[in-house]
């Protein structure tokens, strides 16, 4: 079923939208410019990502400007603490937040915040934490709804997790050892207490609040506002939707709570963060990738990945037995996507062994979903794959 809406939506946002489709051809296999196939030697083999972000399938691709800045970093040394705090300040400008700095992913972001709020700049709590607890506060407000297997980046510093449904829930299970509030973006809708509130709630009680929004730019002004909305730290991906290095992340909020959040990371020897080092390459590569990011072309961008769905779309829906649906998650990966579903009478191949199949064809492709569809997202396509996700859909569905 393809929604009303979203063709409305495409066409109207984009007269030159024909043009532009035409103008999108199959790229030159990547790794064509390198002298050694360094995969291949390894036998590992590359893919056309019709996923997403997904961490397992190495996410996103960085952008020219990320590798430009990546290689100018490694040319020459720096004091790792003066990059960091000029990178920490410029991102901050950029994002329009009191403070930022560069982590090792939105896992660290949201272990080194939970960090800082618990230990602030007390050398013996930043030397004591996950095992020693005593004299800190030692619990962390989720609701139950907001559980995800990231939630261990909290546990990390040895913290408790205290799970509630309600607002009257949560009154009641403030107590002293109350650290912080933690609130997962993209499950924003399904709990009981919304964002604003939840915010409230904090600034009430004199509670810090972290918001995970790991994946959730697009759109971009979710950089900023959730820290706007009053969220004392606020975690991002830096190589999913942002295309900085994969292992970079950003933590962005209150200034006291990030200079804390630093004092329990890398460089610093004897922290809890000093497993998760940035180098000199990922930290300026990352603040590259938001710099471009903020610069791009969004409407266009929107259109072009609109455009690899519905050509998608038009090709497989014509297959017997085949019917898509087009919709955009409304948080995290807000972006078009097609879900395709296949009907057992007409159709000889499950969704897991469409799957299966596109994924041990030649060229490989990775697709997601469960046994229930076969789901893609074309923002991580080369301009003119989707030609080669749909033709290789059709030949396995018709062979
Ligand atoms: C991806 C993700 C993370 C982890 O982000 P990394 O940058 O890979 O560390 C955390 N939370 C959510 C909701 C995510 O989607």
């Amino acid at each position: 079923m393809l929604s009303r809406r979203f063709l409305l939506k495409t066409l109207a946002a984009v007269p030159g939208l024909a043009a532009m489709f035409s103008s999108t051809r199959a790229v030159a296999s990547v790794g064509d410019s390198h002298p050694r196939d360094y995969f291949k030697e390894l036998g590992v083999r590359t893919f056309i990502n019709a996923a997403g972000t997904y961490t397992a399938l190495t996410s996103s691709l960085m952008t020219e400007e990320v590798k430009q800045a990546f290689l100018y970093a490694s040319t020459q040394y720096v004091n790792l603490n003066e990059l960091h705090d000029r990178i920490g300040e410029r991102l901050a400008q950029l994002l329009r937040c009191e403070a930022a700095m560069v982590t090792s992913g939105a896992a660290s972001a949201i272990t080194l915040g939970a960090a800082g709020v618990l230990t602030g700049l007390d050398p013996d709590k930043i030397n004591r934490i996950p095992a020693d607890l005593s004299s800190m506060k030692s619990e962390v407000i989720i609701q139950k709804s907001h559980r995800v297997g990231y939630d261990h980046a909290i546990r990390n510093t040895g913290i408790r997790l205290v799970e509630v449904e309600t607002r009257a829930d949560l009154e009641r299970a403030i107590s002293p050892a109350t650290a912080m509030f933690w609130f997962l973006n993209y499950a924003g809708p399904v709990g009981k207490i919304k964002d604003r509130e939840f915010v409230a709630l904090g600034k009430q009680y004199g509670i810090p609040t972290f918001n995970d929004c790991a994946a959730d730019v697009p759109p971009v002004e979710n950089l900023w506002k959730y820290t706007e909305m009053g969220f004392d730290l606020v975690a991002f991906s830096g190589g999913k939707g942002l295309r900085g290095p994969q292992s970079t992340g950003l933590l962005l909020g209150r200034k006291d709570l990030i200079l804390a959040a630093r004092a329990n990371a890398a460089p610093n020897g004897n922290t809890i963060g000093r497993g998760m080092k940035v180098n000199k390459e990922e930290m300026l590569a990352l603040l590259l990738a938001v710099e471009s990011y903020l610069a791009k072309d969004f409407t266009a961008e929107w259109a072009l990945w609109e455009q690899q769905v519905l050509y998608i779309h038009q090709v497989v829906s014509g297959l017997p037995g085949v019917t898509t649906e087009i919709h955009i998650p409304e948080i995290a990966n807000h972006v078009p996507s097609i879900r395709l579903f296949l009907d057992p009478a007409k159709v000889k191949v499950t969704p897991d062994q469409l799957r299966l199949a596109l994924r041990n064809g030649h060229p490989s492709i990775e697709t997601v979903g469960g046994s229930e569809s076969l789901d893609m997202t074309t923002w991580m396509l080369h301009p003119g794959e989707e030609r080669i996700v749909a033709r290789r859909i059709k030949e396995i569905i018709l062979t």
